[in-house]
C-alpha cells in the first residue's frame, strides 16, 4: 500500500470551525494510526473571500489543540509550498495541458449572459449548467478574443453520458451522472485557478493517498474523478465524512460564536473535551466508550468507525463532557487554565496554594473555567448579603452561634478538617442546635452565601485569620 499521506484543506475565510476541526482530527488520527504524514494546505486560490490574519490564527488553533502537523506552512516539507497562491505556475501549466488536449476550453460568456442563460433554462425546467456556447467557437476567434483582451475562464469539458462510479471509505460504492455535472471553471477572469483545479493537482503532486473532507464535496467528486483522469493520474482513496446537524437536525448554524473553535476555547471550555467532543462526531468505538484522550483517540480511531449518517452537534453533551474533564484532569492543569480567567476579571492570586484550593472545591460543581472565578468569589471578597440573610444572621440562635465561634476559634488553631468537626459538634452541643440552625449562620457569616462547600473546605481556603475577622465582623453588626 502507498504511504499514507492525508491533507487537512482550509480556505483561510475565518476562524476554524468546528466541521474543520474534525476533518483536522480525522487527518491526524488516521495519519498516526497509520504512520503516515499529516499535511496542511492553504486553498487561498478565492482572493476575494480571504480575510487577512486567518492563516495564522488557524494555525495557532490547531497548535493550541494539539493537533499538529507534519507538513505546511511553517513546516516546510517536500512538497513545499503548501500555500496555493504560491503555486500558481503549475496550475497554469496544467490547464494549458487541458487546454492542448481538448479536455479544456476558453469561455468568454460575461456573467449577465450566464445569468440569462440560467434563467432561461429554469423557466423551462431545465437542468441548469453551461450550456457550452464557447466550446464551438473556433481557434481563430478564441486567438482573436484573447488578443482582443476579452475577459475569458477556462473550462473543464466534462464528458457526455457518462456514469461516475467510485469508491468512497465511508459511504461504499458511490454512483453518478456525468450530465450533472457543470463544465467546471478550472482558470478564472482574475488568473487564479478554481479550488477543483488546484486541489486535484496539488493532491496528485503532494502524493496524497486518501482525500478526507466532508460530505457537502461529494457531489464534486466526479469532477475531481475525471480531471484525474484527464491528466493520466490516480485517483487518492476518497472519504467524505458526515454532515454535522444541530440538535434538530437542521443544518449547523454558521454564526461564528457557535461554531468557532477558537470561541469554544475563549469561554473556557478545555481543549481535551473539545477534542474528544469533535472525534464523536461522526465515529464511535465498537463499545462506545465515550471519554478519550488524544493519545487513546490515536490508538482506537479507525475510518471504518465513521458513520454516514449526520452527526449532532450536542452542546449538553460538550457541557457534559468538559465537566468530567474539569473534573478529572491534573488539578494543577486546571489551575493554570483558570488563571487567565482570573486575570480577565482583575483578580489575580498570587498565592498558588490558596488558588489550588478553591479550584479543588470549584471544579466539582463548574463546567467551565470562568465559573471557578465566579465560584471563587465567596472567598476572595467579602459579599453583600441578601436582605433576608441579614435578617436571618440577626437572630438570637445565629448570633450565638456566631459569638460562641468568635470566642472558641482564637483558641483553636491550626484549624485542620478534624478540629472543624469536633468544634461543630461541640458548638452544636453546647448551643442545642442543629442542622441548618447551626450551619447557615456559619456559612452566610463565612462566605456571604447559605450553599457552598463543607466547612473544614471553607476554613482551609479562607485561613483561621480571614475566617475569624469575617465571624467577628458579622457578630458586631448583628
Ligand atoms: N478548501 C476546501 C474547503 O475549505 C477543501 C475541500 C477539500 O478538502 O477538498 O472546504
Amino acid at each position: 500500500m502507498k504511504p499514507v499521506r492525508v491533507r487537512f484543506a482550509p480556505s483561510p475565510t475565518g476562524f476554524l470551525h468546528i466541521g474543520g476541526l474534525r476533518t483536522a482530527l480525522y487527518d491526524y488520527l488516521f495519519a498516526k494510526s497509520q504512520k503516515g504524514k499529516f499535511i496542511l494546505r492553504i486553498e487561498d486560490t478565492d482572493q476575494s473571500r480571504e480575510v487577512s490574519g486567518a492563516v495564522e490564527s488557524l494555525i495557532s488553533s490547531l497548535h493550541r489543540l494539539g493537533v499538529d502537523f507534519d507538513e505546511g506552512p511553517g513546516c516546510e516539507g517536500e512538497f513545499a509550498p503548501y500555500i496555493q497562491s504560491q503555486r500558481l505556475t503549475l496550475y497554469h501549466q496544467h490547464a494549458q495541458l487541458l487546454l492542448d488536449s481538448g479536455d479544456a476550453y476558453h469561455c468568454f460568456c460575461s456573467s449577465e449572459t450566464l445569468t440569462k442563460m440560467r434563467e432561461e433554462q429554469q423557466a423551462k425546467g431545465e437542468f441548469v449548467k453551461y450550456d457550452r456556447r464557447c466550446l464551438s467557437l473556433s481557434k481563430a476567434e478564441v486567438q482573436q478574443k484573447m488578443e482582443s483582451g476579452e475577459k475569458h475562464v477556462i473550462r473543464l469539458r466534462m464528458p457526455d453520458n457518462h456514469r461516475f462510479g467510485f469508491d468512497d471509505a465511508i459511504r461504499g460504492h458511490v454512483e453518478m451522472d456525468a450530465s450533472q455535472s457543470d463544465d467546471q471553471v478550472l482558470i478564472k477572469s482574475d488568473g487564479f485557478p478554481t479550488y477543483h483545479l488546484a486541489a486535484v493537482i496539488d493532491d496528485h503532486f503532494m502524493q496524497i493517498s486518501h482525500v478526507i473532507r466532508g460530505e457537502e464535496w461529494l457531489s464534486s467528486t466526479p469532477k475531481h474523478i475525471w480531471l484525474n483522469q484527464c491528466f493520466g493520474w490516480e485517483t487518492p482513496i476518497w472519504v467524505h465524512l458526515p454532515l454535522i446537524l444541530s440538535t434538530d437536525r437542521s443544518k449547523l448554524s454558521k454564526r461564528m460564536n457557535d461554531v468557532s473553535v477558537e470561541s469554544y476555547l475563549a469561554k473556557g471550555y478545555l481543549k481535551e473535551a473539545i477534542l474528544n467532543f469533535v472525534a464523536l462526531l461522526g465515529w464511535h468505538s465498537a463499545d462506545d466508550r465515550e471519554l478519550y484522550s488524544l493519545d487513546e483517540l490515536c490508538d482506537t480511531f479507525s475510518l471504518d468507525r465513521v458513520t454516514k449518517s449526520g452527526a449532532i452537534f450536542d452542546l449538553t453533551k460538550l457541557d457534559w463532557m468538559n465537566g468530567q474533564y474539569m473534573r478529572n484532569l491534573p488539578l494543577d492543569t486546571i489551575t493554570e487554565r483558570s488563571l487567565p480567567y482570573f486575570q480577565a476579571a482583575g483578580m489575580p492570586i498570587d498565592n498558588t496554594s490558596v488558588l489550588s484550593k478553591i479550584v479543588a472545591a470549584a471544579r466539582e460543581r463548574c463546567t467551565l473555567l470562568p465559573e471557578i472565578v465566579e465560584y471563587s468569589r465567596m472567598f476572595l471578597e467579602r459579599l453583600e448579603l441578601e436582605a433576608s440573610d441579614k435578617e436571618l444572621l440577626k437572630s438570637i440562635d445565629s448570633q450565638r452561634v456566631l459569638a460562641w465561634f468568635s470566642t472558641e476559634l482564637p483558641k483553636s488553631a491550626p484549624l485542620d478538617a478534624d478540629k472543624v468537626h469536633s468544634l461543630s459538634k461541640l458548638c452544636m452541643e453546647s448551643l442545642g442546635l442543629k442542622g441548618k440552625a447551626f450551619y447557615t449562620p456559619l456559612r452566610l457569616a463565612l462566605i456571604g452565601v447559605a450553599h457552598g462547600p463543607d466547612l473544614p473546605t471553607i476554613f482551609s481556603i479562607l485561613g483561621e485569620e480571614e475566617a475569624i475577622s469575617r465571624i467577628n465582623l458579622k457578630c458586631e453588626q448583628g
